[in-house]
């Protein structure tokens, strides 16, 4: 079978970009071009594209893999998206990103782009490890090795905040606008976040380049949403069989997605609106609600599913007390929520349940379980210690993290930057006080949780009986 590429014939039950890619001038640098980006942003992308054309096409930067940057080339950079339900499922090609960097080959070309007026916005999704975050003050973790290695040598940058400064260093000594950083990672607060480090890591080179992008710069928080699991080769069959072609980055997802953006942009943006974004002066509640219910719940059904010997999503919400267990903890979050603008909150946990259950989406326990330390603390704690002073019960969310705890100590090879901490942690005799080696990692838990002797007792009540096999 032959690969997918431009001149392929795709049959018209195939939804097609409603552009020419080949006449899309680029607009948009896109950082990490891992399997959300592809079946999120850029299909939203190439529906507002096909509302209202523009110089928006996306640039993709790949700051670690070399394939995904070959693979896109050998396809002339189109790629298709299956979305799947029990409903069916439908098959789109995708057209927006129309060239793919890799920073390991070609940083100077990537320099060169960074300081090009017409990129006017860098989005970014390369997960919420790579940012080099100290969640003890907020600031840049110096230990961090992309973060070190950028203090160290600004001007060739390996890390994405390192890259954002350069860029911004070589726009605002060509007295040149900033372009706007939207990050789409997981993070709460996330274009704050983004801010205060690049203000960082800026001030340690130059002041004054600092107070420039204080002033000038923008960095909208946003919230994204849809479940788009690591391809797998059954996937790629599936679609292979749908284009007449052979994909190497075919993705499968869910028919929903939402994208809140913070309407803060410095040179405009594409018609993303128009595609169904909500463009909102404050993104929080979204962003709240998406974290604590969705990604919280999520989190618990992945380290269940790991303890039960259930590879995916799906197959933990076929099990009745999983699934009710999953509810109660969305019901639990939600009390610790503001009303967000425009959400039915029933609503919102009822459609969750029925995305998570969606039989066709092989969406893996353990991809879900991986970076738990850099997770949990905004999915699950940081709500918790709301719920607690405000006199709720937290029981859910204490079995949610002594799931994650039992995880680590039967999981020695965990996938997880804090690992050497975690496997310390894990093999600490553990006494009636089974969770504290946990408690006790820097930066991990609010003090207010730290300090809750009732709620760490209910963990380790939990943690006992899951020890126990009554789980
Ligand atoms: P992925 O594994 O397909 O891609 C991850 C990307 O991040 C790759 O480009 C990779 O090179 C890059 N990356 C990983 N670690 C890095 C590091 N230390 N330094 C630099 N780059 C690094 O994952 P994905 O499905 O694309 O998800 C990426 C992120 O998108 C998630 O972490 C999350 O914040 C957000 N997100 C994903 C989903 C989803 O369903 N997949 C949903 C909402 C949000």
């Amino acid at each position: 079978m032959e690969r997918l590429s431009a001149s392929t014939p795709l049959a018209g039950s195939v939804v097609k970009p409603a552009f020419d890619p080949k006449t899309l001038k680029p607009g948009i640098l896109h950082i990490g071009l891992g399997a959300f980006h592809r079946a999120h942003q850029a299909v939203y992308n190439d529906l507002a594209l096909a509302k209202e054309p523009g110089d928006w096409a996306i640039v993709g930067v790949s700051l670690r893999s070399l394939d995904i940057v070959r693979d896109l080339k050998a396809q002339d950079h189109i790629y298709s998206v299956v979305t799947r339900s029990g409903a069916g499922e439908s098959v789109q090609v995708v057209g927006s990103i129309v060239k793919g960097i890799s920073a390991v080959e070609d940083r100077e070309e990537l320099l060169a782009l960074l300081v090009d007026p017409a990129i006017k916005i860098v989005t970014i999704t390369v997960t919420e490890k790579a940012y080099g975050l100290d969640p003890r003050t907020g600031g840049l973790d110096r230990n961090h090795p992309a973060v070190a290695a950028d203090l160290a040598n600004p001007t060739a940058p390996v890390g994405v905040i390192g890259y954002i400064v350069e860029g911004l260093a070589r726009r605002h000594a060509a007295g040149q606008e900033p372009y706007t950083v939207l990050c789409c990672d997981n993070l709460p607060t996330n274009g704050r976040i983004v801010r205060r480090l690049v203000i960082e890591m800026a001030g340690a080179r130059d002041p004054a380049l600092a107070n420039w992008i204080s002033g000038h710069g923008a960095f909208p928080s946003s919230m994204v949403d849809r479940i788009v699991p690591a391809a797998t080769d059954e996937g790629r069959a599936r679609a292979a069989g749908l284009l007449g072609a052979e994909d190497a980055l075919s993705l499968e997802t869910e028919p929903f997605m939402q994208w809140v953006i913070e309407d803060h942009f410095i040179a405009g943006h594409p018609a993303w609106d128009k595609a169904g974004a909500l463009f909102v002066d404050d993104v929080e509640p979204y962003e709240k609600m998406k974290l604590r219910l969705l990604n919280g719940a999520h989190s618990m059904i992945a380290y269940l599913g790991q303890l039960k010997g259930l590879e995916y999503v799906r197959d933990v919400m076929a099990v009745p007390e999983c699934r009710d267990l999953a509810r109660r903890h969305m019901q639990a979050a939600r009390k610790t929520l503001d009303p967000v603008p425009g959400i039915d909150l029933d609503k919102y946990i009822d459609q969750l349940i029925e995305r998570f259950e969606n039989p066709t989406i092989a969406h893996r326990t353990k991809q879900i379980a991986m970076d738990g330390s850099q997770k949990l603390p905004q999915r699950l704690f940081a709500g918790t210690a709301e719920a607690l002073a405000e006199g709720e019960d937290a029981d859910t969310a204490a079995l949610a993290t002594a799931l994650w705890i039992a995880y680590a100590k039967r999981t020695p090879d965990i996938d997880d930057p804090r690992r050497e901490e975690l496997r310390r942690a894990a093999a600490e005799p553990a006494g009636d006080d089974a969770s504290a080696p946990f408690f006790a990692l820097p930066g991990l838990f609010p003090q207010a949780l730290i300090d809750n002797r009732g709620w760490r007792n209910l963990v380790n009540a939990k943690l006992a009986e899951i020890e126990a096999g009554r789980l």
